[in-house]
């Protein structure tokens, strides 16, 4: 998407990292390397944890990123859980700060789901999304139990070419997105193709997992 938004605007585009409980977008933000996301480390102290144990990990771990504000004053945080996943990089960054960075954000350690006893995160459906061409990243995960059976279905946009194509290309497209998925999560979904633009966009944080199962 960055690829396509640059290319598009003949404008670089940086990845911006914040939660509006600390001062929303600005905790850290990408220098011209676009390799990783500088903490300001003068106002944050990030570390990063196993968010199952609370145990702080060594740097270049991948794990739940905690923060403590450094100079915010009347509401300060102190270790804070952003529920983000990330690993810090202590290494020099090419554009010679040394401001420790962060790996871009894929995904979080609450938007985790367990469907027929095996732990899922929407990145990793989104990443099997991706890897065929014809859908659009829009996409909304259903989660459903019939008869005691976890069911799980993934609706995702198609590109305006993509629909304007005949019915057995659509479902040669649609066979294609469940063994990519299956291929990543080795399990079985159910595909839905919809037109472009039917799903809700979201402000904001994208909600992507509707879990009906207990409702
Ligand atoms: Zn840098």
């Amino acid at each position: 998407m960055r690829e396509r938004i640059q290319d598009e605007s003949g404008i670089r585009a940086h990845d911006i990292y914040g939660l509006s409980e600390i001062i929303g977008p600005g905790v850290g933000i990408e220098c011209s390397a676009q390799h990783g996301l500088h903490i300001f480390e003068d106002h944050f102290f990030p570390e990063i944890i196993d968010s199952e144990t609370g145990e702080v990990l060594p740097e270049g771990a991948e794990g739940e990123l905690v923060l403590t504000t450094l100079s915010k004053q009347a509401m300060p945080l102190i270790r804070y859980r952003t529920r983000d996943v990330t690993e810090l990089v202590a290494e020099q960054c090419p554009c010679g700060r040394t401001l420790r960075r962060i790996r871009r954000i894929g995904r979080r350690s609450d938007d985790m789901f367990i469907i027929r006893g095996v732990n899922v995160f929407p990145s990793q459906i989104e990443t099997a999304l991706l890897r065929v061409e014809g859908t659009l990243p829009h996409y909304q995960i259903i989660l459903t139990r019939e008869i005691g059976l976890d069911q799980i279905e993934v609706k995702v946009e198609v590109t305006p070419e993509a629909f304007s194509d005949e019915i057995r290309k659509l479902e040669a497209l649609q066979h294609q997105l469940e063994a990519s998925i299956e291929n990543i999560l080795g399990l079985r979904v159910k595909v839905t193709l919809v037109e472009p633009r039917t799903l809700a966009r979201s402000e904001g944080k994208a909600k992507r997992v509707s879990d009906l199962r207990n409702v």
